[in-house]
């Protein structure tokens, strides 16, 4: 080993739940595991999720009757039919395990308290019982989608709790941790993945770092969106951006992308669905509860992308209230009480103070819908092992595993990270035990000359051009207002052009600051690019799936199309070239039938095809788009028929 070679069993490129759970799989199965991370792992972006995890443990009253086949049926139906149903099944099942090793880890889950308590159910304040035999289990809140409550949480700091839980475990089997260091690309040789380069942030230094396995879960690329998230500045999807950079890797369905319903004004901050969950309204202008008339099944607890678009419809209808910072709605949650929510909602309370300056126990929160979550990813089988290269695997929200499809479920990724850092973790390890390390030194120093030479081009380059925050900007401005919650071709195509500008304006771009080592604008610029060739294969992605479908909204093809678009959108993209190439594989197995969600339009192209006959096509298509072998068969997971037990 020398200062540019670095060696281990298992790589995890980022120390949020997902990689952090995968690593302690690996770690306690003997191996030399090292995690890389661009912060101490409890600053990543896992720490910031606030109103809870998904699982159904049936703890409470209006929990009763649930469990994992309810649960699929919900993530299935939120999907809107886009998840790989095998790999929601697993996750349903194997959440409720999730939950109660994060007991085990020392989360201080909060609990159901024995005897008369009083909810807030559609507007109505309810007194329940709660059995005094389920006293102290663990307390479950109702989320946007499911037929139950079903979220467990820690007050509104539940990713806090399991993220410092979760690395005191990494800290006790001394896994090794590099934090403020950058995966920036992969090492391979077109078959097999055999590391990264890596570069030190606070010296600039790369050097490469070799393994038996790679995993990537450096979670979402929410800044694609620049300022209109409420992710974290870290979250620019690196991770995806150097699986993409391989042209072999492909990414799945990068046109999925969620946004969130309550983010406060005017910091992006956002205010948990559990604010919703435990009996809050949105208002309009006029505090009219707009949500009553256009869900009244479900009210403000229909899935993220319904609520979104029905918040962001009342804007463009003249319903929002103006501000400074532009039109929002309003989120009331004064009725819950104030010993409520500095409770059960304590960090809504501190950001409602300290981000907004007001007290929600006595004033109306001013909200509207942000970019939030990145359904697309790293395409990967069910083991997590990436499509096309061997010894890679993808987990967390850096993955398409896929069982979100075209929307997530709010609590269902916090309760991802821990099931597929668990699952994934023990199939990583399971690889890493029957390989030896494979020292392609020559590969290996060749690409740290290539990440070199890139980071000096742009210390090299001189003159007028734009600077690397303005494209940011810029990129921001476009995704959001072309690529946003409502979507039509015609912007789409000035994305598509603008996108293009942006990409080649890269190359005349110019740092203002050339200091050597720890120079956060030429960090900023060696991911730039990356960045940029994510947004264009959202925004492609988008052009070209002509239907609605989840939170991929066309209002020129408002329709759900199971006729032509119940499959997944799979990008490739090489470094070297100029265009992406799309191509579509089948979703996976299906079981349970296209069908109405509960939820927002019951309207859509009905599938033509028999189920079986699509059903005969997944294995051999799959396999042509580069799924690699699995474990287990796919369909093993499958509990065939099991929801009609369970629908309504
Ligand atoms: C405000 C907010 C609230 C949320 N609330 C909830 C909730 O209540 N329930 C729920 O289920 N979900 C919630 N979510 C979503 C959920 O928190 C995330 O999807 C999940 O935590 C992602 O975890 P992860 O481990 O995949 O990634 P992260 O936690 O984002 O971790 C990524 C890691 O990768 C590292 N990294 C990134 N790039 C690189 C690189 N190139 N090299 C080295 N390291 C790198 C980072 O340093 C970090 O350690 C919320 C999200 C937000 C933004």
């Amino acid at each position: 080993m020398s200062d540019r070679l670095v060696t281990t069993d298992v790589l995890v490129i980022g120390g949020g739940l997902a990689g952090e759970r995968c690593a302690i799989e690996a770690a306690a199965a003997g191996h030399d595991a090292l995690i890389l991370s661009l912060v101490p792992p409890r600053r990543s972006h896992s720490c910031a999720a606030q109103g809870g995890m998904q699982a159904a443990l049936a703890n409470c009253v209006k929990a009763e009757g649930d469990g994992p086949t309810v649960h699929f049926l919900d993530t299935v139906r939120g999907s809107d039919w886009g998840a790989d149903q095998e790999v929601a099944n697993i996750f349903a099942d194997e959440a409720p395990i999730a939950v109660r090793e994060l007991a085990h880890y020392g989360v201080p889950w909060s609990r159901v308290q024995g005897g008369r308590n009083k909810y807030f159910i559609k507007g109505e304040q309810v007194e329940i019982d709660e059995a005094l035999e389920n006293d102290g289990l663990i307390g479950q809140r109702d989320f946007g989608g499911t037929a139950k409550w079903r979220a467990c949480y820690a007050s509104a700091g539940t990713g806090h709790a399991a993220l410092y839980a979760v690395d005191s475990e990494v800290v006790r089997l001394g896994i090794t941790v590099r934090d403020r260091v950058e995966a920036v690309s992969l090492i391979h040789d077109g078959s097999t993945c055999i590391g990264v380069v890596a570069r030190c942030l606070r010296t600039g230094q790369h050097f490469a770092v070799l393994a038996k396995a790679t995993v990537i879960a450096t979670g979402g690329y929410g800044r694609i969106y620049g300022q209109y998230t409420s992710n974290a500045t870290i979250n620019e999807g690196t991770g995806a951006a150097i699986a993409l950079d391989t042209g072999i890797v492909p990414l799945g369905n990068m046109e999925a992308v969620q946004f969130h319903p309550t983010t406060v004004l005017p910091s992006g901050i956002l205010v948990t669905e559990g604010c919703r969950g435990d009996g809050g309204y949105l208002l309009d202008k006029d505090l009219n509860r707009f949500m009553v008339d256009l869900e009244p099944e479900k009210q403000e607890l229909a899935s993220r992308d319904v609520v979104s678009r029905h918040m962001q419809q009342c804007i463009r209808d003249g319903k929002g209230v103006d501000s400074p910072f532009g039109p929002h709605l309003w989120l009331d949650i004064r009725h819950l009480g104030e010993e409520h929510l500095r409770t059960k909602l304590l960090e809504v309370w501190d950001i409602c103070r300290d981000f907004v300056g007001i007290n929600p126990a006595n004033d109306l929160i001013p909200v509207r819908p942000t970019q939030h979550y990145s359904m697309g990813g790293i395409r990967v089988n069910k083991d997590g092992e990436a499509y096309g290269l061997g010894g890679l695997f993808a987990v967390g929200e850096a993955a398409c595993w896929d069982m979100h499809g075209f929307n997530r479920l709010g609590g269902n990724s916090l309760a991802e990270t821990l099931v597929s850092g668990r699952l994934v973790g023990r199939r990583v390890a399971e690889h890493a035990s029957g390989k030896k390390l494979r020292a392609d030194t020559g590969i290996a120093f060749d690409a740290v000359d290539a990440a070199e030479q890139r980071a000096a081009k742009w210390m090299a380059r001189s003159g007028n051009g734009p600077g690397v925050y303005e494209i940011r900007d810029a990129m921001g401005e476009v995704m959001m207002h072309k690529v946003g919650i409502f979507r039509t071709g015609v912007e789409l195509e000035e994305a598509v052009t603008e996108l293009g500008e942006l990409l080649e304006s890269c190359d005349n771009a110019v740092l203002r600051c050339k200091d050597p080592g720890l120079n956060p604008e030429l960090t900023f610029a060696l991911r730039l690019k990356g960045m940029l060739r994510m947004a264009m294969t959202v925004a492609m992605g988008a052009r070209a799936r002509t239907e609605s479908r989840g939170a991929h909204f066309r209002s020129d093809f408002p329709l759900r199309n199971d006729k032509d678009w119940l499959n997944r959108t799979l990008v490739r993209w090489a470094a070297d070239e100029s265009e992406p190439a799309f191509s579509y594989e089948p979703t996976g197995l299906i079981d349970l039938p296209p069908g109405h969600r509960g939820y927002g339009s019951d309207e859509r192209i009905e599938m033509q095809r028999s189920i079986d006959d699509y059903n005969a096509t997944v294995l051999a298509e799959q396999t042509r788009h580069g799924r690699l072998d699995s474990a287990e068969e796919i369909g093993t997971r499958l509990r065939r028929g099991a929801w009609q037990t369970v629908a309504n």
